[in-house]
């Protein structure tokens, strides 16, 4: 950060949630400990966002140019330290027990940064969630387990989310066209288990993963009455990794194809039973698709101040850039729809809080275990053992499904959609039109606002292009009535 740096934005202070979200100033006399520990957060992560990763996003995606492969393990490491990579885990199992909205302020500020590098860090709590999906709870259990081991030895762990297919993207998240597609992964059971083959493509840390929840048919002429989930250990026999896609940006977040030759996984590891694929992708979606909405928010804002700061430096005729009118008035502009599809994701985190998984942490009978009971016994063997009984786990998604219903699901897809429409088109838009002002300077890669503009036009296409996202969002409201 420069001297002369106007103090906004990423290059101000934290916490600044309450004044620029008026409603959580009203919610923090409600609830101040829920706004108290939101605003650490922001402290936190604004720190690590513009101590650790601002200094050096440039260089990673430089070298990732050159090398798919190449990851700061550095600054993971770093991440690893503060546990913002297990933030969700309640404090008593070793994590930050970060709430939606705590995890909401750390995903923006990282995104504001660098959203390639934000996801590296964050992408590990979506995993835990895809668990909590379930609720089985040996699963949920066992997955606790292994983020917090890993984190406490400083060893890496990384999920990745097998949806896509080489024929089939949008169609593996949509009903009507996942009934037609032609799929190239199936599932055949097996005494003991099942037996996985095909490819999925595009995966997101698919070649740094050690665990990989992949969406397969059982049987590829009914795809969408056979679509099971699978969670698969990268290190099993047949499991292998093709091409890192070199992409337009986030060129620091792995994207990959995979492989499935014959790879056997055991009965215990089967997630969704055949019919149920979809839905399970459908409740992951009802998640993430609100917080990409949110990463679309940071990067439009990260970028946005950039440029503020560029033009309080430079210097036109006798004043600053900043000075002129048309200036003034594009990037009032630009804050004011910043600023609206900001306060909406916020409100989507909350809203996760209330009613979604994330509200599972506040319920009686997690609560009163978390009190009462150590992190040793609830993450041993014996609770293990325990949870591992078909009754105790099938109760355990019971009660999570009464809380999340199907109905709930499909409305935060909805909410999701238009989020995740709204913030990413934003972030490509307010990226482009800052290189505008911004002018010649601004095509060059040291200043670091193209970066903005590649990174922001991949998160148009993933999770579910945006047309995808305007038909769901279509769907679920005008299309239930005619
Ligand atoms: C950086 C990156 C990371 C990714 N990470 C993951 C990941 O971790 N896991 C994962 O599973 N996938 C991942 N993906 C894949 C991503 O989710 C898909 O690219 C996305 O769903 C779009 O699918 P597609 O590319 O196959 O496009 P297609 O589905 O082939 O669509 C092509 C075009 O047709 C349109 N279209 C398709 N179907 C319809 C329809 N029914 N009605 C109207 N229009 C339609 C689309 O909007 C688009 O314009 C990632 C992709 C990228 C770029």
């Amino acid at each position: 950060m420069e001297t002369n740096d106007l103090k906004y934005g990423m290059f101000a202070n934290a916490p600044d949630l309450v004044d620029t979200i008026p409603a959580l100033g009203k919610l923090k006399k409600a609830c101040p400990q829920y706004i108290a520990q939101a605003e650490t957060a922001q402290r936190i992560a604004r720190k690590f966002a513009r101590e650790e990763m601002l200094p050096r996003v440039l260089a990673i995606d430089t070298e990732c140019n050159k090398n798919p492969r190449y990851v700061d393990w550095d600054l993971w490491q770093k991440a690893n330290h503060l546990k913002l990579n297990i933030a969700a885990i309640p404090v008593k199992l070793g994590g930050l027990g970060w709430s939606a909205l705590d995890n909401a302020v750390l995903v923006e500020e990282l995104a504001s940064v660098c959203l390639a590098n934000a996801a590296n860090i964050t992408f590990n709590t979506f995993g835990l969630l895809g668990a909590l999906v379930e609720c089985k709870t040996d699963i949920v259990l066992k997955i606790i387990r292994m983020m917090t081991d890993a984190q406490e030895k400083g060893e890496p762990l990384f999920w990745a989310w097998a949806i896509t297919e080489p024929g089939a993207g949008t169609d593996m998240e949509d009903g009507e066209a996942m009934a037609l597609m032609k799929p190239s992964t199936n599932a055949r059971k097996v005494p003991g288990g099942y037996r996985l083959n095909g490819t999925k493509c595009f995966i997101t840390n698919g070649s740094l993963a050690h665990y990989v929840i992949a969406t397969i048919p059982m049987d590829p002429s009914h795809p969408r009455e056979s679509m099971a989930t699978f969670f698969v250990p990268a290190d099993t026999k047949g499991f292998s990794i093709g091409r890192i896609e070199r992409k337009c940006g986030q060129k620091a977040s792995q994207t990959a194809e995979i492989f499935f030759d014959d790879v056997f996984v055991p009965e215990e590891n089967l997630w969704e039973p055949p019919g149920r694929g979809l839905r399970h992708t459908r409740e992951i979606l009802s998640i993430t698709r609100g917080y990409i909405g949110l990463c679309g928010a940071a990067m439009a804002r990260g970028a946005l101040d950039h440029c503020i700061q560029f033009a309080h430096r430079k210097k036109i005729k006798n004043h600053r850039l900043l000075d002129e009118d048309w200036v003034k008035f594009a990037i009032s502009d630009m804050m004011k729809d910043i600023m609206a599809v900001r306060a909406a994701c916020y409100n989507f985190a909350i809203s996760m809080d209330t009613y979604h998984v994330w509200s599972l942490f506040e319920k009686l009978p997690i609560k009163v275990s978390l009190k009462t009971l150590s992190k040793k016994l609830i993450l041993g063997d014996f609770v293990m053992n325990l949870a591992r009984n078909k009754l105790i786990s099938l109760a355990g998604s019971r009660y999570k499904a009464g809380i999340v219903t199907d109905k709930l699901v499909e409305k935060f897809v909805t909410e999701g959609s238009a989020l995740k429409v709204s913030g990413t088109d934003l972030a490509v838009r307010v990226s482009s039109r800052v290189l505008d002002i911004v002018g010649l300077e601004g095509m060059a890669y040291d200043l670091g606002i193209e970066k903005y503009f590649r990174d922001a036009k991949v998160t148009q296409i993933y999770e579910g292009s945006n047309q995808a996202n305007r038909i769901d969002l279509f769907h679920n409201t005008i299309g239930m009535l005619s």
